[in-house]
């Protein structure tokens, strides 16, 4: 399967039986890791319900390691669902960015501010 994130061999930050933790290779904060399940699947809608607890249990994990180690002040977790939302990679993850005061000029809005001039309110 032509899928970066089943093929690549990369070091892993933590695992358990169905899903899978790493940095991200091209991270946009210090700390920037990614939650995957282990089965190929485009986004987490179609993982079974054992799968999505065991991905988010953790994405809870991953944070509180992050968390410990890179002591950020703040953490924005999204995904992107779809071309038209900015996935680029079409194996589900989870995106833990963690974020540090004074990283961008006026966090307010965090997310919201995915849509430009939108953010602010
Ligand atoms: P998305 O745009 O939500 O699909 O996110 C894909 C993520 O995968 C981006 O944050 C990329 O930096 C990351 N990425 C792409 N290729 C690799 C790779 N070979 N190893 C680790 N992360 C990668
Ligand atoms: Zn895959």
């Amino acid at each position: 399967m032509d899928c970066i994130f089943c093929l690549i061999d990369r070091a892993i930050l933590v695992e358990t039986k169905l899903s899978q933790a790493f940095f991200d290779g091209f991270p946009v904060s210090p700390g920037h890791s990614l939650v995957i399940p282990k089965r190929h699947v485009p986004t987490i809608w179609e993982l079974s319900a054992e799968e999505y607890v065991d991905l988010f249990n953790l994405v809870k994990e991953v944070k509180e390691l992050i968390q410990d180690q890179f002591e950020p002040q703040g953490i924005n977790v999204g995904a992107n669902f779809g071309q038209a939302a900015g996935q680029t990679v079409f194996h589900a993850h989870i995106h833990i960015i963690p974020r540090y005061s004074g990283d961008v000029p006026d966090p307010r809005g965090g997310i919201r501010n995915i849509i430009p001039g939108k953010g602010t309110y």
